[in-house]
């Protein structure tokens, strides 16, 4: 058996109706990207694949993409083109790693893909409606297409498995957790977790004893406190629904508001859940876009439900740090991920005027303009830094990737070493 002191690995991130992927060497030593691509609009007969290589011209295609075995295929075909491709066969990729939105409680930690874990994924499925089924659908893409490649699953909600009780805990009768397993998982830990690590390292504090508050805002947006390294709360909750106003979900809601709704527009439980997931957060309060850049655009021209959207996703952020900061007693440092939370200085900025209380002396000039890159927010004395950090769940599940199948292989070499000794013997 041999043991590789790098790995190129395929890393999946399958949503509803699209696919974005990397590859990356790792070793040891540290991590490249190979290439980068996203297929859209997956399912319909003129589906987008792009492709890009370091040093390479972007390739970009129009075609009919009808499933995600499709897409995949499609992905597999571009890495070893010899225009465009990264990889001379496809027995280079040595491992599939896959982002999977919901663990539930089978899943502390990242795993390697059996059908015993398919299944708990799948059983997983009803918590992450619009996610965990896309998940599951590429995980199976690569069985078929590549039967003999290790894969990884790597679970948003493994990261705040360390939320206390009380924390993770509905006020509900205490039989729906036994029966149901109802309470709190929390989402994009891989996000949280690597943009805490990396401001840490930046800033010169010790990850493992800040007082951190993360905000990773993007289309799905969620709020962490971290301490001691660890998730101690989120704002995400049993589904990705619960928490702060996101593109096209509600965020926290008076579940009065729900049964009312359900007796005025006649909704059974799969027209609250489309209402809550699709038609509600940025979209649905603006009444036209679920997009921070059109709103900020439309709020600039005028538009008052623009304004409206950005100012309550602001204000609903901003409760949250003061939230998280009475539970960490104190902040050292609060920082802003996600294409929101790189890019958008105006919701930066909506959130962070007025925490003046809590210390923060945010750089309301370094913060205009401020966009995909990792930078300090606030200014030189401030008793909190704020920090806006690029994300980068590809790396942390290619990382993780990695790790448990070079632990399989080194298993492997060892059994084999055994049976060996016995033979001779
Ligand atoms: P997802 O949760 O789907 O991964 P992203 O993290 O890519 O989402 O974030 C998407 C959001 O980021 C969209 O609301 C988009 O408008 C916003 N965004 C991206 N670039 C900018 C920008 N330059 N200014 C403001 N918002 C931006």
């Amino acid at each position: 058996m041999i043991i590789f002191d790098s790995m190129k690995i395929l890393v999946l991130n399958c949503g509803s109706s699209s696919l974005k992927y990397q590859v990356l060497e790792m070793s040891d030593a540290g991590s490249n990207l190979l290439a980068k691509g996203l297929v859209e609009r997956i399912g319909s007969p003129n589906a987008c694949h792009t492709h890009k290589v370091e040093g390479k011209d972007k390739y970009q295609t129009e075609k009919q993409i009808l499933n995600h075995t499709e897409g995949i295929r499609s992905v597999l075909d571009i890495l070893v083109d010899p225009g465009y491709g990264v990889l001379s066969s496809l027995a280079e990729i040595e491992a599939v790693g896959h982002r999977v939105a919901h663990g539930g409680e089978f899943f502390f930690k990242s795993v390697a893909v059996d059908d015993e874990v398919i299944e708990k994924i799948e059983k997983c499925c009803q918590l992450a409606p619009l996610h965990n089924p896309a998940n599951l659908t590429g995980i199976k893409a690569v069985k078929e297409l590549m039967p003999d490649v290790p894969q990884v699953a790597v679970f948003d909600t493994s990261f705040h498995q360390s939320m206390p009780d009380y924390a993770y805990m509905y006020a509900l009768d205490y039989s729906y957790y036994e029966k149901y397993k109802i309470r709190r998982y929390g989402f994009h830990g891989t996000s949280h977790k690597y943009v805490a690590e990396k401001a840490c390292k930046l800033a010169g504090l010790e990850f493992d004893k800040a007082k951190l508050i993360t905000c990773h805002l993007g289309n799905g947006s969620s709020i962490t406190a971290i301490e001691g390294g660890r998730s101690v709360d989120t704002s995400m909750g049993f589904t990705p629904v619960e928490g702060v106003t996101m593109g096209t979900r509600c965020g926290n809601l008076d579940v009065g508001v729900v049964t009312f709704l359900m007796e005025k527009e006649h909704l059974d439980a799969a027209g609250v859940n489309n209402l809550v997931n699709k038609e509600s957060g940025l979209q649905g309060l603006s009444g036209f876009s679920s997009d921070c850049r059109d709103l900020v655009d439309a709020e600039k021209s005028g538009y008052k439900r623009a304004e409206l959207a950005l100012r309550k996703l602001a204000y609903d952020i901003k409760k949250y740090i003061g939230a998280y900061a009475a539970v960490l007693n104190g902040v050292d440092m609060i920082i802003f991920t996600g294409g929101i939370g790189e890019n958008s200085d105006r919701v930066r900025e909506l959130v962070c005027t007025g925490l003046e209380y809590l210390g923060v002396e945010f750089d309301f000039e370094k913060n205009k303009g401020a966009r995909g890159e990792d930078v300090v927010l606030s200014k030189r004395r401030s008793k909190v830094k704020v920090m806006a950090v690029t994300t980068n769940e590809e790396l942390v599940i290619a990382t993780d990737t990695m790790e448990i199948v070079k632990e399989q292989q080194r298993k492997q070499a060892v059994r084999e070493e055994k049976q060996l000794n016995n033979t001779e013997i």
